[in-house]
């Protein structure tokens, strides 16, 4: 690391806070190849101060009436509308994805940003007046107090705000410690919140690697932990957060599955296949891996596919002068290597390579991170390359012969994260979402990422615990209730001494 590389700090008592750690990782723009800086990583220290800050930031927005939490949920709503353009360059810059695709990401955050503004009525207790005589029983729900968020690279503004317009709304506090792999739009998130006039240590950045996440993990001081990233990681924050006691939502890896039934328009679904296999990369949770195709379908759909894949331009995400392309590149040499793994594997297990993306560079930018759009077909379904999620732009077939073939594939994995059935039957489509052990299900409908008002969540390896992120989910998690059975004495109700079990009377 060359002395001018900058090292992108924590943000802690609502300012940046440089690392004295001496830990960095470094941070690349993933189209060029180049280091642009180092991210710190925490140590205990660090991660005491992040941790006390935000204690004392729960103090002081715990006592803000909801009216004045409220106006600040507005007002980062306003800023983040009127400057997501910034938010957007930051993000391509240090993940790879176009420009367009990051917006889309904050858009699809900025819902639930919106969803959070009318808070008021999804914390509101209930009241039950005289539920006995002269007795009125009623419920509060609470914040928590310090709350935990722990993010993946490949959605370095969504996954955050899936979480902490919510978290913040009901009253907590929040540490987020994002991936170390992009770690500036969480500053530049950070920023905002002040902007919109949060109290210091109300939102806090802890940059950090295993370290970083093991410090939250352990702490008294942290109440809950909400985590997005890898199966094997999920389970661990799953099973060490809820040996020391804490709320914990773990969201892990996928392997989607598209169901393409004959009777199927061919080509909304060839032009879906290809949207959802190969936009980000392949680097989203609900990316489609694999299609399968129930007989006749899949050399028509194959044909189709390959055709628009050719169309495809592969590029620098912010452009390089002749417009935006389709699809940027991986987010690090060391995941394009494994990616292409896989596809050796296939090929290795007697899959048939239809579009070939190894290899791929483009012109000017010959050190990026690309991995062009690839299509297999006839993959064996014992296949590492099945089996396993690759987070690539690797589309799948697998050639089925019945729609029950099909469902009891999807049922027979260990992901059960998001998948779709392309039909024109209604009669299969409904037997689809009954059958199917997938959290979200999409009819004609590739990636079916539930709106703010809804929740998210997978089922089976795609997320330990029981509670998913946003909509009333959300504002459960964050929220612990109270019941409160209470009885004003007067003369009249007053019952006298009875030492019988209280009954309703
Ligand atoms: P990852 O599991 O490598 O990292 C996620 C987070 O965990 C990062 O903040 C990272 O710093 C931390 N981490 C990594 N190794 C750790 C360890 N050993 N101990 C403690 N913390 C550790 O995931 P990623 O590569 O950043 O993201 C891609 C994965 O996330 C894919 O599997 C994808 O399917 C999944 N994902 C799932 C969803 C969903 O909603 N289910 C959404 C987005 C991404």
């Amino acid at each position: 690391m060359s002395s001018d590389t900058p090292v992108i700090g924590h943000w802690i008592d609502g300012a940046p806070h440089a690392s004295t750690s001496g830990r960095t990782a470094p941070v690349f723009n993933p189209a060029t190849g180049a280091e642009t800086a180092r991210v710190a990583l925490a140590d205990e220290a660090e991660i005491a101060a992040a941790l006390a800050s935000a204690e004392r930031g729960f103090a002081e927005w715990s006592t803000w009436s909801i009216a004045k939490r409220q106006g600040v949920l507005f007002a980062f709503r306003e800023l983040l509308n009127a400057r997501k353009g910034e938010l957007a360059a930051i993000i391509t810059a240090e993940h790879g994805k176009v420009l367009s695709d990051a917006m889309g990401e904050i858009l699809r955050g900025q819902e639930v940003v919106e969803l959070a503004t009318g808070f008021p009525h999804l914390i509101k207790g209930a009241y039950s007046e005289n539920a006995s005589t002269g007795i009125d029983v009623y419920s509060l729900k609470q914040p928590l107090g310090v709350v935990g968020i722990i993010s993946p690279f490949n959605f370095p503004a969504m996954v955050p705000m899936w979480f902490f317009p919510v978290a913040i709304a009901a009253g907590n506090a929040v540490v987020l410690k994002p991936s170390e792999k992009d770690p500036s739009a969480a500053l530049w998130l950070a920023e905002l919140w002040a902007e919109a006039g949060l109290p210091a240590g109300v939102f806090t950045v802890l940059q950090g690697d295993k370290q970083a996440v093991d410090g939250l993990l352990h702490s008294d001081t942290v109440q809950s932990i909400s985590f997005v990233g890898s199966t094997p990681i999920a389970q661990y924050i799953y099973e060490t957060a809820s040996r020391t006691g804490k709320r914990v939502q773990a969201l892990g890896g996928a392997k989607n599955h598209m169901l393409v039934l004959p009777d199927a328009d061919l080509d909304l679904v060839a032009d879906q296949a290809v949207n959802a296999g190969f936009g980000a990369a392949g680097e989203r949770c609900m990316a489609v891996s694999v299609v399968l195709a129930v007989d006749p379908v899949a050399d028509e759909l194959i044909a189709k596919i390959t055709e628009r894949i050719a169309t495809l331009r592969v590029g620098d995400g912010a452009g390089d002068g002749t417009g935006e392309p389709d699809m940027g590149p991986l987010i690090s040499a060391e995941h394009r290597a494994k990616v292409s793994g896989y596809v050796d594997i296939a090929e290795a297990d007697g899959a048939r390579i239809v579009v070939d993306g190894r290899g791929l560079t483009v012109d000017g930018r010959e050190d990026g991170f690309f991995f062009g759009p690839t299509l297999i077909d006839d993959i064996p379904t014992d296949s590492r390359a099945y089996t396993e999620e690759i987070f690539g732009p690797v589309l799948s077939v697998v050639r089925v012969e019945t729609f029950q073939e099909g469902v009891d594939l999807i049922n027979s994995g260990r992901f059960g994260n998001g998948t779709a059935i392309f039909t024109n039957d209604g009669g299969a489509a409904r037997r689809f979402q009954h059958e199917v052990q997938v959290g979200m299900i999409g009819i004609n409908v590739p990636i079916p990422v539930p709106v703010a008002y809804h929740s998210f969540g997978g089922w089976k390896a795609s997320l330990f615990g029981d509670a998913k992120a946003y909509g009333v989910h959300g504002f459960d998690f964050f929220t612990r209730e109270k019941a409160v059975t209470s009885r004003w004495l007067d003369p009249a109700t007053h019952g006298g001494i009875d030492l019988g079990f209280p009954q309703n009377r």
